[in-house]
């Protein structure tokens, strides 16, 4: 990898800059330093490079709540600083290893992956630190009709509750599943998200569309994000998306399923893949040319999706399990959900 020192940051990076370091808004030469020889060489990517028994230690720059009040559950924008020393790519995931112990068996708590939000450069340029969109985990309790404080998810609680200067253990980076064929620069990217599965193509945008990077100079596709969400204040990162269909009109493209607050062409609730189905011409047309199709998020999104894409399929006179065998062969088809 090459090694250039960073001299100053872009301005838009401000937003999420880490409020110990200076903003500087000069622009920089080029935001080269941490590219692959070429830029699209992926025979280095960095992967476990940190295990559970020689974890990294990060240290929590800042958290932040992304959501607007009405959300369904908490939403988090969490920046790690690592120092340089725990490099990755678009697309790949941070263990976490939270503290403590697990009540069964006194054994420490498990590492829990979550997809890295930034690029390598991370929010602030500076390619020290890397961001991650972690949803609280509660548990509702049917029969205290309330939450059950005790039963609450280990790990994201304790990312969403913490403060600048927490330690965070962590393992990785994990998983070239989600990575982009950048070679290809006229790939057209299919991204569709539910809730946090939008932390990978966040990273990818802002290397397309924000960054002075070799990439983004090269990139002549169209980017085309689905999220599905539940209603307009569990959106993420509106205003960055916005900010980039302004100045890449012609190649970035965004989508929103908002179920609670859209109905579907059949009156029922906008899920994700209902979104996907009205432009379903175009994505097999575009799916046929070569493009690549992501899916992120929860794992409950997947068999709609598959549902639906065998449904058009069959309409189009195709065999839909021939037709997903092409696109898996092809290195078409990313999907990451839990
Ligand atoms: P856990 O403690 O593991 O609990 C899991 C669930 O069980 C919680 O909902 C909890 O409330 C419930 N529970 C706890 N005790 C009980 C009980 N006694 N009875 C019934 N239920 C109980 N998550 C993100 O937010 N953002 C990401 O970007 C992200 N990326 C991921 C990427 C990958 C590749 C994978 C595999 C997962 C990703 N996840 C992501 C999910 C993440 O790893 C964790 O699974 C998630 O944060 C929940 O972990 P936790 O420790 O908070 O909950």
């Amino acid at each position: 990898m090459k090694v250039v020192t960073a001299l100053a940051f872009l301005a838009s990076a401000a937003a999420f800059a880490p409020s110990s370091k200076p903003a500087f808004t000069t622009q920089l030469a080029a935001e080269d330093f941490l590219e692959a020889e070429p830029y699209y060489d992926q025979s280095n990517v960095p992967v476990n490079q940190f295990k559970i028994k020689t974890p990294f230690t990060g240290k929590v720059v800042s958290q932040k709540r992304i959501v607007g009040p009405k959300a369904t559950g908490e939403t988090c924008h969490i920046i790690i600083d690592h120092e340089g020393d725990f490099p990755y790519w678009e697309g790949q995931s941070w263990g976490v290893m939270p503290p403590g112990n697990r009540e069964k068996d006194g054994k420490p708590h498990s590492v829990r992956l979550y997809s890295i939000a930034s690029s390598r450069y991370g929010d602030d340029m500076t390619g020290k630190t890397g961001s991650l969109c972690v949803r609280r985990a509660n548990y509702w309790c049917p029969e205290l009709n309330a939450e059950d404080p005790a039963k609450k998810g280990i790990c994201s609680n304790f990312l969403c509750d913490s403060g600048p200067g927490t330690e965070v253990k962590m393992t990785g980076p994990a998983g070239k599943v989600m990575l982009m064929p950048e070679e290809e620069p006229d790939t057209d990217y299919i991204m569709v998200a539910t809730g946090t599965g939008i932390a990978p193509y966040r990273g990818f945008i802002r290397r397309l569309f924000v960054e002075d990077t070799p990439a983004a100079k090269a990139y002549k596709g169209q980017a085309w994000l689905f999220l599905g969400v539940a209603n307009s204040d569990a959106l993420l990162y509106d205003d960055e998306w916005q900010a980039s269909l302004k100045s890449h009109p012609d190649n970035f493209r965004l989508d929103y399923a908002i179920s609670r607050e859209q109905e579907n062409t059949k009156g029922g609730k906008m899920y994700v893949q209902d979104k996907v189905e009205e432009y379903s011409d175009e994505i097999f047309t575009k799916l046929n040319n070569g493009a690549h199709i992501y899916f992120c998020g929860l794992k409950g999104m997947m068999p709609g999706i598959q549902d639906m894409l065998k449904s058009v399929a069959v309409e189009k006179g195709l065999d839909y399990d021939e037709w997903l065998k092409g696109l898996k062969k092809a290195k078409q088809w990313h999907v990451e959900v839990y």
